[in-house]
């Protein structure tokens, strides 16, 4: 079904014109909306696809619920790719995991890792290259037929998550107890952090050059480490707290051990480190828990580091699938979104210096208006996940307007001069159409939402749009992410990098 056929074209269709239309998952109440998945598993009759208006260039599907669109065959795909996803996020918990463990990834499907010095005859259209930025950023490319110079086409994402870091002398004792003290990277809702088992992950870098990699809880039979809560037997004079108070910043504190001499015996004897090590360290405290399905159908996935490993993962995935593209092809997963970019962020020149080295080798030579040109020649997806219309929550976000939690791939669309240039969409959706990507847009009242690195690129001189995916409890110890919607966020980005994509799979939608 296309949008000029969609009830009121322009908006999102109200739930009952949804139910209407066959597509309606939700009784619509007037406190809210229920969810009732599960009764609505039938795919829909091919038919409905098949009526595109014969003036479209492509089918371009009303937005709805993805799941009963899906022939039995892709429902398996979407399955087997969310096991491999959840099998990777139980390691990649960490931008510094992620890279690790990307890397792996690129180099069994055929990516080398880049250097300045590659001569030019390895680098033909096809080849496969790998660059990393100080172990916590990443970008994989596949070499177009035209040249860089030409412009390119990038799927950004970031692969950092908010979390609760060390502070460089975070060991305190109190009242018989040893605890560690903590800042939080990115926008924390505390309360969500207490209680639950923490596994501390990072680095530690001695005056040697050494770099020592810790991981303690993530083991089944590792200890953990907890933030204590109050029981509600002596919690009086605290109830008139505030909720984003109910845990102070400063209150958290995670119990290290009993005793502090035990706990750098333990240390030393695990990771020979001593306290002033701790110094030159980047530890992060992070949910021990590992990935797990959510509900009886098992189309949700709950786990931390959704925002933004989703699309992280998505982005290995379907630059993996590139094959020779007319334009270069770049997947790029880059730290610290959560906090403002600093050096391995999209605000480093890193990336710059990483484009103007290929095209000194393509064209053997290199000056500045040639990256200028490649820019402005150059398309960029940025992705990120959004938050989902909450069944609990609906009112503060706009229910035609808002993202749905299984509706696929969101267009982000933030307005303020923050939105991207209106024909630059249009390229867009015809990719996403063309190639049977089931796609929604997500947009916040007056007042609510958060940020995008998307002006990096634009402040480049790249075309750029915000995707993602709509997530539920986003920023807590246990996103919530539907599997289609990953799976239709990975199409697109194949679409869009330029992987061969199945004409079958796309005329049946
Ligand atoms: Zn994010």
């Amino acid at each position: 079904m296309g949008h000029l056929r969609a009830p009121g074209y322009g908006r999102r269709a109200t739930e009952n014109e949804l139910r209407a239309s066959g597509f309606g998952l939700r009784a619509a109440g007037a406190c809210g909306a229920i969810v009732l998945g599960l009764l609505f598993l039938a795919p829909l009759p091919r038919a409905m696809a098949a009526q595109a208006p014969a003036a479209a260039a492509a089918a371009e599907p009303a937005p709805g619920p993805v799941w009963p669109r899906l022939s039995p065959a892709e429902r398996d795909q979407v399955m087997t790719f969310g096991e491999d996803f959840k099998a990777f996020m139980t390691k990649a918990k960490s931008e510094m995991t992620f890279v690790h463990e990307a890397i792996g990834y690129a180099e069994a499907h055929g990516f080398k890792r880049w250097s300045p010095d590659v001569p030019k005859a390895a680098l033909t259209p096809g080849s496969r290259w790998y660059a990393v930025n100080r172990d916590r950023t990443i970008a994989l490319f596949v070499i177009g037929r035209d040249p860089v110079t030409s412009g390119t086409r990038i799927v950004n994402a970031h692969i950092d998550a908010v979390r609760i870091e060390l502070k460089p002398k975070p060991f305190r004792t109190s009242f018989d107890v040893e605890m560690m003290v903590t800042q939080p990277h990115g926008g924390l809702k505390n309360y969500q952090w207490v209680n639950r088992p923490l596994a501390l992950i990072g680095r530690i870098d001695k005056t040697d050059g050494k770099t020592i990699w810790v991981d303690i809880g993530n083991d089944p039979g590792d200890p953990v480490f907890v933030i204590p809560d109050l029981a509600p037997h002596v919690d009086k004079d605290f109830r008139d707290r505030k909720s984003h108070d109910v845990i102070g910043t400063e209150e958290m504190r995670p119990i290290l051990a009993m005793t502090a001499r035990d706990a750098m015996a333990a240390l030393k004897a695990k990771y020979g480190v001593t306290e002033s090590d701790f110094l030159s360290a980047d530890l992060q405290l992070v949910p021990a828990d590992p990935p797990r399905d959510v509900g009886l159908d098992r189309q949700l996935m709950g786990l931390y580091g959704d925002d933004d490993r989703l699309s992280g993962y998505a982005n290995i995935r379907a630059i993996a699938e590139v094959t020779v593209p007319e334009k270069t092809a770049i997947a790029y997963c880059v730290n610290n979104e959560e906090v403002n970019s600093w050096d391995t962020g999209v605000q480093s020149q890193w990336f710059s210096t990483l484009v103007a080295e290929i095209i000194n080798v393509q064209e053997g030579r290199y000056d500045e208006l040639m990256l200028r040109h490649a820019y402005e020649h150059s398309q960029a997806l940025e992705s990120d996940c959004t938050t989902a219309l909450n069944p609990l929550f609906p009112q503060p976000q706009d229910p035609v307007a808002a993202s749905r939690l299984g509706w696929g791939l969101a267009v982000k669309e933030y307005g303020s001069g923050k939105q991207a240039l209106s024909e630059y969409f249009a390229k867009v959706r015809r990719i996403f159409d063309d190639n049977g990507v089931l796609w929604q847009t997500h947009s916040y009242k007056a007042g609510y939402g958060g940020g995008t690195i998307a002006q990096w690129f634009a402040n480049a001189n790249i075309d750029v749009i915000d995707v993602g995916v709509g997530i539920l409890s986003m920023h807590s110890p246990m996103d919530i992410s539907s599997k289609a919607d990953l799976w239709e966020l990975y199409r697109g980005f194949k679409a869009f990098l330029g992987a061969p994509m199945a004409p079958a799979a796309a005329a049946a939608r």
